[in-house]
């Protein structure tokens, strides 16, 4: 790489020892990347004992970073999580790849702001352009825009603002409180992030409704229907419906095709929320599950989930980018420039004014690791969650508690010596001796009212070996509930 000429001066960290403290952290990170497995994914601390043992008090006089960078390996890294850990199979599982993690550190170093095109030429047409490649990849028509948020909660509540706006054309000028009461449906296994996006933008809690799911956890449509139509005879205003492909409990699916015919039917805004599930319309076989989201106006995808990108990135894609824009273009004087009629504004589209230039990390990861690299990679998650699935059907104490059509698998032990309730602790028992070992890491759940374990499988680090051996750490913690451990 070549590098600019120097502009030293003294009131920043100095050049050269900049050089030689990233060269170490570059070491570092390098060896924590190749070492992290052998760490405990979970760390035995106690709340507030991270804090206890740091100065409660900023430095008077600046210190050297050599001794920070001390604390940080001796005190904070001992209190992390390690969600790169190969036996990291909680919440959603992800990885912060190699080129993702390198694309980071050059955005830190640019620390450019794409909120104008002015103000980052580059970070708003290389967003553009990733946008455009991940849209390419999971099969969506080029009728798709394409923005970089932070999150999807961030993603979504955009999108359920674009669905207001549309539904409500006065509001920009009249406010909300004025406003026949809206409705926003989505199904009792959505992420809670749907329904803050509804609390936060004024449809309340009565203005968001759960749809209750099938035995496969997929949103009932012929109750979406009924639920309609009764809304509508009681006088309120039916806005948006949100499909999940992915929910966060299980993976499940919903009929999405079904939701937008009547999404179309009755006039109502389809966002699909397919944070964790979305990059496996990139693999030709999964691509089936897909069928039907290309009919939704929004959809949410993030690469910080299961496409090895580190926190923060997630896609808002929507088919009608100037409803987005009209939601949130405010445009003071200061950021009023010549480029506005040829060069995208990435403020017009959201909440957020300053954004990170994230799209340079997605960039890298999609380069580096290309179309074949990722189909590859996904495929054999989703591989290691179906061998988990067959062995937790083989075991007579456990028992699936749902389709796993992706990388994630979600079981319950079972016993006939203990009833429900029993065994609901006993799953908790049993997750928290797992977690209690330091060797593998996963998160619990509610399905049909039951407490259930959770393995999602993200990490492009583990293999059959992480998740054999959590699948024994689990048989063996559910052998003790049952005094089978001797
Ligand atoms: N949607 C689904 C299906 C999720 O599982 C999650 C989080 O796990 C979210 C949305 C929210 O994601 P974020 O943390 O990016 O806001």
């Amino acid at each position: 790489m070549t590098s600019p000429p120097s502009t030293d001066s003294d009131l920043d960290l100095p050049v050269e020892e900049f050089r030689a403290l990233a060269h170490e952290v570059a070491d570092w990170t390098a060896d924590y990347l190749g070492g992290v497995g052998s760490l405990p994914v979970l760390p035995s601390v106690q709340p507030g004992d991270i804090r206890s043992t740091l100065s409660s008090a900023p430095p008077v006089k600046g210190e050297s970073l050599t001794q920070a960078l001390k604390d940080f390996q001796d005190v904070i890294v001992p209190g992390l999580t390690h969600w790169n850990h190969p036996s990291f199979f909680g919440y959603f599982a992800m990885t912060g790849s190699g080129p993702g993690i390198l694309g980071e550190m050059l955005a830190a170093a640019l620390n450019v702001n794409a909120m104008v095109w002015r103000s980052s030429p580059s970070g708003t047409e290389l967003e553009e352009l990733v946008a455009d490649w991940l849209r390419q990849l999971i099969g969506l028509p080029d009728s798709f825009d394409g923005v970089i948020n932070d999150t999807a909660s961030s993603s979504t509540l955009h999108a359920i603002a674009a669905a207001r706006e549309m539904a409500y054309p006065d509001l920009r000028n009249e406010g909300m409180f004025q406003q026949t009461r809206g409705r926003i449906y989505a199904s009792e296994e959505a992420h809670s992030s749907i329904e803050k996006a509804a609390l936060t933008l004024g449809f309340g809690k009565s203005g968001y409704q759960k749809i209750q799911t099938d035995e496969q956890l997929s949103m009932c449509v012929p109750t979406l229907r009924s639920v309609i139509q009764e809304d509508i005879i009681s006088g309120l205003k039916p806005v948006a419906v949100v499909a999940t492909l992915g929910t966060t409990s299980t993976t499940a699916i919903d009929p999405v095709r079904r939701v937008a015919e009547l999404a179309k039917e009755f006039g109502l805004w389809l966002h699909v929320d397919a944070a964790y599930g979305g990059p496996a319309a990139i693999v030709p076989e999964l691509r089936e599950l897909f069928n039907g989201w290309e009919a939704a106006d929004s959809i949410v995808v993030n690469p910080h989930k299961w496409l090895f990108t580190p926190v923060d990135c997630s896609l808002l894609y929507c088919r009608r980018p100037e409803v987005l824009i009209r939601a949130f273009s405010v445009i003071p004087e200061y950021l009023k420039t010549p480029e506005k009629e040829v060069g995208r504004n990435l403020m017009d589209y959201g909440v957020a004014l300053g954004r990170r230039f994230r799209a340079l990390k997605l960039w890298f990861v999609l380069r580096y690791f290309g179309q074949q690299g990722i189909v590859d990679r996904l495929r054999s998650h989703v591989a290691l969650a179906r061998e988990l699935a067959n062995w937790v059907d083989a075991a007579p104490e456990w028992k699936r508690v749902a389709p796993a059509p992706l990388s994630l698998v979600a079981f319950r032990f079972i016993s006939e010596k203990l009833n429900d309730l029993a065994l609901d602790d006993a799953n908790h028992r049993i997750m928290e001796r797992v977690n209690g070992s330091g060797e593998a890491f996963l998160t619990h759940t509610v399905v049909n009212g039951r407490i259930c374990l959770r393995v999602s499988i993200a990490n492009l680090k583990t293999t059959k070996t992480h998740v054999r051996r959590t699948w024994e750490l689990l048989q063996q913690a559910a052998a003790s509930e049952v005094g089978l451990d001797g």
